[in-house]
């Protein structure tokens, strides 16, 4: 393992795990642990429940009750019944609901990062950063939810008009992922609120604590009972589909990965449900020649490390010129190496444990796959010793082109650097990806910053910039990347019908 810092923080650990048991009973008092129907708090039909651990210290923080089909269904029953009176408020009325659900959420950002943190690993800048994300879906949504514009016209030739519509499309099933347990639920609530839709969340089993927590404050900014719903539970296939095949679920939203985006896609396929799927990347983050270094570094840092390189849109595969690769390489390597590891809640730590063993593990062993293949290490590359799944920030160079995590998500904080001559070749190689999400450039020149953004196979293209994700913009991919958009004004129209009436004039 190569930084000290590193090195200091794992041994402050063992201190860490006593001081958090206790810190984290404090912080999870009056979190809710049961399912959410109807605006009621009720315990699983077979009283199931499952344990939620802090993935720095492996112990359970909580106890969270297990939805069965049959409670899940009983939530779409909810959602159906608050769906027509949800649908009928005025765009104004539902705008307003999410306006203050926004402004709760910003007043409790200490509170609810820490239980981000807690569940997820990640260190309590990241977990800040997310609820800043998380609470703009309802702001940004509150403003689109009065501006669902339809249209008229005169039909060519028959002399009738066309009127237009776009109406709420029904209950909407919100299946998420554990790498941002706030982010990626709001950005599917705030525009299925502001359509008129009612929901069913299904979180990660790994992090259903953040959106217990959340509950209340919707129900306190005034979202009516059965509107939102919230069914953990660990038989995710089984409850998924039989809501799915419900055929009172008309939309089905789901983040996570490819993998399981092309089942349920299947599944929607019995009953026709519209699909949006956020699904798996492989980011490729390409450094010209003429790119100003340090900036590049500055976006790389944020590309690669923002959640500890657990996100879809995490920079998977660096292209670096070869003339500037040497001096790209040495300054994210002297970066990466200092960064602090160490309980998220600690001060200064940036690189919080991994979210699970399995995670830690595979992101180990697409290190070592490189390492046999001919890749170097600059820094880390040992996962560290003793409780939690901490691995280090890693910079690898000289990575071959058939190392396995240049085809794979490594979703953990490994930078593997490869280096181009030619242009031509690098847009071939950034391209030859099943997945085609996000994507990073630098380069001095913006015209040819943009001529090669417009070459690349993926729905975003972050030029000079290591973030892309932002609830204005379109956020989505192509390929097995996934299908439809999220934020910007598209995100509404995943949870609207098109519906259009001719009218004889
Ligand atoms: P995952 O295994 O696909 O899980 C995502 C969600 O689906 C969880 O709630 C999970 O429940 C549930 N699930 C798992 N198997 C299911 C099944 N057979 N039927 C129905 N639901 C099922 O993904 P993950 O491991 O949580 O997250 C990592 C992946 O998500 C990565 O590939 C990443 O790229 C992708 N991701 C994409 C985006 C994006 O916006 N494009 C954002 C974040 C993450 P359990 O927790 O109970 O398994
Ligand atoms: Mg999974």
């Amino acid at each position: 393992m190569g930084g000290s810092a590193q090195e200091a923080c794992l041994n402050a650990n063992a201190n860490t795990v006593a001081l958090n048991a206790r810190s984290a009973a404090k912080l999870l008092e009056g979190v809710p642990t049961d399912l959410w129907i109807g605006g009621r708090w009720r315990a699983a039909s077979d009283g199931a429940r499952f344990d939620v651990r802090d993935p720095a210290t492996e112990e359970a923080i909580a106890s969270v009750a297990s939805g069965t089909v049959e409670d899940c269904l009983a939530a779409v029953d909810a959602a159906q019944a608050a769906f027509g009176p949800w649908a009928a408020r005025s765009p104004r009325v539902r705008g307003e609901v999410l306006r203050r659900a926004f402004e709760l959420i910003t007043r409790d950002t200490d509170r609810l990062a820490r239980i981000i943190t807690l569940e997820n690993g990640k260190s309590l800048s990241d977990s800040r950063g997310e609820i800043a994300y998380a609470a703009e879906f309802f702001r940004w949504n509150a403003e689109e939810a009065v501006r669902v514009i339809g249209q008229s016209s005169r039909a060519p030739s028959s002399g009738a008009r066309i009127l237009v519509n776009h109406k709420p499309a029904g209950v909407a099933l919100l299946v998420t992922p554990w790498n941002f347990p706030a982010a990626m639920a709001t950005r599917k609530i705030g525009p299925a609120l502001a359509a008129g839709c009612t929901v069913v969340i299904k979180p990660a089993t790994a992090t259903p604590l953040t959106m217990l927590a959340l509950m209340p404050l919707l129900q306190e900014a005034g979202v009516p009972a059965g509107v939102v719903n919230l069914v953990p539970s660990r038989s995710s296939g089984k409850v998924v589909s039989a809501m799915l095949s419900d055929g009172r679920v008309r939309v089905i939203s789901f983040t996570g990965s490819t993998e399981v985006g092309r089942t349920l896609l299947k599944e929607a396929a019995d009953n026709i449900v519209r699909p949006a799927m956020e699904l798996g990347g492989n980011a490729p983050f390409i450094v010209c020649e003429d790119a100003n270094i340090d900036e590049a570094i500055e976006g790389a840092m944020i590309a690669k490390m923002r959640n500890i390189g657990e996100a879809c849109t995490a920079a998977n595969r660096f292209y670096v010129h070869e003339a500037v690769a040497d001096e790209f390489s040495r300054k994210l390597a002297a970066r990466m190496g200092a960064l602090k590891m160490g309980h998220g809640l600690e001060d200064g730590v940036t690189v919080g444990p991994l979210v699970n063993a399995q995670t830690r593990d595979k992101v180990h062993e697409l290190v070592q796959d490189a390492r046999a293949k001919g890749a170097k290490v600059l820094t880390g590359g040992e996962p560290a010793k003793g409780r939690g799944y901490f691995y280090p920030a890693t910079v690898l160079t000289a990575v071959p082109g058939n190392a396995d995590l240049v085809r794979e998500e490594i979703f953990g904080p490994v930078a593997a650097i490869q280096t181009f001559h030619d242009e031509e070749e690098m847009l071939r190689l950034a391209n030859a990806s099943e997945y085609g999400l996000a994507s990073y450039v630098y380069t001095a020149d913006l015209k040819r910053g943009l001529a090669i953004a417009e070459r690349l196979e993926v729905g975003m293209v972050g030029l000079n910039r290591g973030m892309v994700s932002d609830p204005a913009a379109p956020f989505g991919g192509v390929k097995q990347s996934g299908l439809g958009r999220e934020g910007g004004h598209e995100g509404l129209f995943e949870y609207l019908e098109t519906q259009y009436v001719s009218v004889n004039w």
